[in-house]
């Protein structure tokens, strides 16, 4: 199978699982794990935080930093497709009890024109926006990278507006690998950011929140709350440093094997997407209106051996990485073009 469904999909590789055998282990909620501390470390150093935290998945990541900033009956902003309240189970209401006030965007990202006329003070009868999150790269808008300067203006909003920044970074790997742009400069310019492990890097399982020490200090706690307190957790951790110093430079060939997916599919017919919006690992298909909804044609390319996902009625999901190399990526061109004409010969 050549699975295009997402970078989730990676498997531990032989080197990695290694790295895992032989890791340092210890209790990690008595914070006598090396390994564990080791990656904390390291994290908050690229990220430039003062501390970082591990926990099991990147949902649990943005939970625990939207508890950690806010109070029940606070409005949350974000961008309407955001990961936050699209995939997260409505957590952000079940958990933290807020309200969600969403944006509607044509490339995921918030500007201050945009979150500037929707800042709501607390009082008898409105919610306080206390928190903006953003997503870099967004998921659903197609892998899209927010450009620095916007977070910066961003962050000059929030400290005169005084509310706070997350940035929900799964995929922040990936667009300092795209640009260039130093971890560290994106994460400056909001009060806390989660990252994945698990996605183009290939580990198995894992995230990490980064802030200032308070910060940390509080989702700790929230953390064991959601039952995230782990033990030897070292072998997880040494996955993360593993991934960390094999894979993160390698994202840029999933970007460059995206591009070619993008380009080579435009050209078929039927299938409509722009080569140039592809910034990362992760494009979008829409499917013109003779072909079938994305999930049957997505059922036709599974016989065939290519794994695509139908986020939407008309609008398939593929994300490069690891796991899938650039013959195999000619191999599912290939694999779309003959069904496509099996549709319409
Ligand atoms: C994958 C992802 C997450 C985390 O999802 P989990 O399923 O909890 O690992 C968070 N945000 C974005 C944008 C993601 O793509």
């Amino acid at each position: 199978m050549i699975d295009l469904r997402s970078d989730t999909v990676t498997r531990p590789s032989p080197g990695m699982r290694r790295a895992m055998a032989e890791a340092e282990v210890g209790d990690d909620v008595f914070g006598e794990d090396p390994t564990l501390e080791f990656l904390q470390q390291t994290v908050a150093a690229l990220l430039g935080k003062e501390s970082a935290l591990f926990v099991p998945s990147g949902s649990m990541a943005n939970a625990i930093c939207l508890k950690v900033h806010t109070q029940p009956g606070d409005e949350v902003l974000c961008d309407s497709r955001s990961h936050i309240v699209s995939y997260e189970a409505a957590n952000l209401a079940v958990f933290s009890g807020l309200q969600a006030r969403t944006v509607d965007t044509p490339d995921g990202l918030l500007r201050p024109e945009l979150v500037e006329p929707r800042l709501r003070t607390r009082d008898l009868h409105s919610p306080g926006t206390t928190l903006i999150s953003l997503e870099n790269t967004h998921n659903v808008a197609g892998g899209t990278i927010y450009p620095l300067d916007l977070l910066v203006q961003l962050r000059s909003l929030a400290s005169a507006r005084g509310f706070k920044l997350h940035l929900d970074g799964a995929r922040l790997w990936n667009a300092h690998v795209a640009t260039g742009v130093p971890l560290a400069r994106y994460a400056e310019q909001v009060d806390s950011v989660s990252v994945c492990f698990s996605k183009g890097l290939g580990a198995p399982v894992g995230s990490c929140i980064a802030g200032s020490h308070a910060f940390i200090e509080a989702s700790r706690r929230v953390r064991k709350m959601l039952g995230g307190g782990m033990r030897q957790a070292g072998v997880l951790a040494a996955a993360a440093l593993w991934a960390l110093e094999h894979n993160l430079r390698g994202l840029a060939e999933d970007h460059r094997k995206a591009k070619f997916l993008a380009e080579q599919l435009s050209l078929l017919p039927g299938l409509r997407l722009d080569p140039a919006s592809v910034q990362t690992n992760i494009l979008f298909v829409e499917l013109e209106d003779e072909l079938p909804t994305a999930p049957d044609l997505c059922a036709l390319l599974a016989e065939r051996g290519v794994l695509a996902l139908p986020l939407f009625e008309r609008r398939l999901r593929l994300v490069t990485h690891l796991d899938v190399n650039q013959a195999q990526c000619q191999v599912a061109v290939e694999v779309f073009a003959e069904v496509l004409t099996t549709i319409r010969p």
